[in-house]
């Protein structure tokens, strides 16, 4: 059986691993240190939603060059509570102390050879430590991991449900999607079971890394990197909870100087046109100004460089921005849009409220529609159209923009949805697509 092949053998002295280093073997890519430099919280503490500004030391590192529209790759740490959580559970069994350094070996027959080899999976670590950095202890276990943990529970009744849920998928998907249940509330539902540290040791998935898109100019900021982040918090079906987004509420608690784990993920298809003279058209609701920031910081930049050096009236396109949120509250870059209008970065902006108590309802494509003829006008003169944000509302605003081209070019519907596709065809309409 599985057990008799895995177990866990303490080690004496033991340098501590590198955390990026180690992510950076489990990955198969450059991961490098970030240090948070500051974090500023974006919208007032009544807001129903919080969202925060995070700008991160990039200690001048070359892999960590980005352009305005990459995306950032972050590897968070989990909660400490929640680790400790599971160790307390863990104790239940007799593997080793949380804080004993330890490694993980396979029995390994070869030729007639029998030997225990280090596993590869993860470093000489302490639980505590793979636990926090390398190993994903929210996700829902995979049925294959239940169907471990059944042969470790004790009582019948929880062999026999946890085998259940491993076996039918009907079953084991409706009991993911209304529980969403974490590897502790797993060991909590099912009492009896006594898993070996080794078992997750060697079973859990891997901590995946979170994505933001960059929301800070790489000349305006050098050696920093901003990212616009929506804190997540949400009940399972079953009302347990909040829950905390691993990624986001870790960005939001931690200690400024924390070590915040980084790679660079380039996004070729969401950058600014190489013709600074064409006119560019931002669309985007909610956290979907992030990249944005990064396009009217970089302009800036380009605007006040050209002033400076050439003395002549600058050559830039217009650029205008189409945005929607909630409320007057959740428009937390507002500042900084009249600032940018105000030093003439971007020609103008738009913002829809679709729950500001004192307005009509708006959604950012009512303002779409509402301003169709200067968007055909601006796609006529050669612009590049960007959307950034949900699935659902890039659908939308696809369809609003259509529409527009449909009134104000004289197209039928089939014609004004082949330009679209031919404007995406000649990388002129951009999507930076995150959530559904
Ligand atoms: P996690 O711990 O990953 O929790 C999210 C999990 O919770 C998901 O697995 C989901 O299944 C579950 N969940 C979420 N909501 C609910 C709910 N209501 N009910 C039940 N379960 C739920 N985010 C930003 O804030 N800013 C950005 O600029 C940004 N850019 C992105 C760009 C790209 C290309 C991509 C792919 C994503 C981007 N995101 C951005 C999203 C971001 O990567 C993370 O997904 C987000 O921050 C949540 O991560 P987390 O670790 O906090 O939450």
């Amino acid at each position: 059986s599985w057990s008799n092949k895995v177990r866990i053998v303490p080690v004496q002295k033991c340098q501590e691993p590198d955390i990026c280093e180690v992510l950076s073997k489990i990955h198969g890519k450059k991961i490098l240190p970030c240090s948070l430099n500051a974090r500023t919280q974006l919208q007032a503490q009544d807001s129903e939603s919080q969202t925060i500004l995070v700008q991160l030391n990039t200690h001048n590192a070359s892999d960590l060059n980005y352009g305005p529209g990459d995306h950032v790759g972050i590897f968070p740490v989990n909660c400490p509570d929640f680790v400790e959580a599971i160790l307390e559970r863990l104790d239940a069994t007799q593997g080793p102390s949380r804080d004993q350094v330890i490694c993980t070996e396979v029995f390994t027959e070869l030729g007639p050879n029998e030997t225990w080899t280090k596993h590869e999976k993860l470093p000489i670590c302490t639980l505590r430590m793979a636990f926090s950095y390398f190993l994903d202890i929210t996700t829902p276990p995979s049925q294959k991991i239940l169907q471990m943990f059944a042969t470790q529970a004790s009582c019948d009744t929880d062999k026999k449900r946890l085998e259940l849920l491993a076996m039918d998928s009907v079953a084991y998907e409706k009991w993911r999607t209304n529980l969403s249940p974490n590897i502790l509330q797993v060991l909590e539902q099912f009492s009896s079971l006594k898993v070996p540290p080794s078992l997750l040791l060697t079973q859990l998935p891997y901590m995946q890394q979170r994505y933001y898109s960059i929301s800070s100019s790489p000349v305006m900021h050098i050696g920093e990197l901003h990212a616009t982040i929506a804190v997540v918090k949400f009940r399972t079906q079953e009302g347990a909870g909040p829950v905390h987004g691993v990624c986001s509420s870790w960005l939001n608690r931690c200690a400024l100087g924390t070590v915040v784990p980084c790679f660079i993920k380039t996004a070729p298809n969401f950058h600014l046109p190489e013709n600074p003279s064409l006119p560019v058209i931002m669309i985007g609701r909610g956290i979907g100004i992030a990249p944005f920031r990064s396009f009217w910081q970089e302009r800036l930049q380009e605007i006040d460089l050209k002033t400076i050096s050439s003395k002549t009236k600058h050559c830039f396109g217009q650029m205008i921005l189409y945005f929607g949120c909630k409320t007057v509250k959740e428009n937390f870059y507002g500042k900084e849009l009249a600032e940018m209008k105000e030093s003439g970065v971007l020609s103008n902006y738009h913002v829809a409220y679709s729950k500001e108590p004192d307005l009509p309802k708006c959604y950012v494509q009512d303002i779409i529609l509402q301003n169709a003829a200067s968007i055909y006008e601006m796609i006529d003169n050669g612009a590049h159209v960007y959307i950034a944000g949900d699935m659902s509302m890039a659908h939308i605003v696809t369809r609003t923009l259509e529409v527009a081209l449909c009134e104000h070019g004289g197209m039928y519907s089939k014609a004004a949805a082949d330009r679209v596709t031919e404007l995406r065809d000649v990388n002129r309409f951009h999507e930076d697509i995150f959530g559904v």
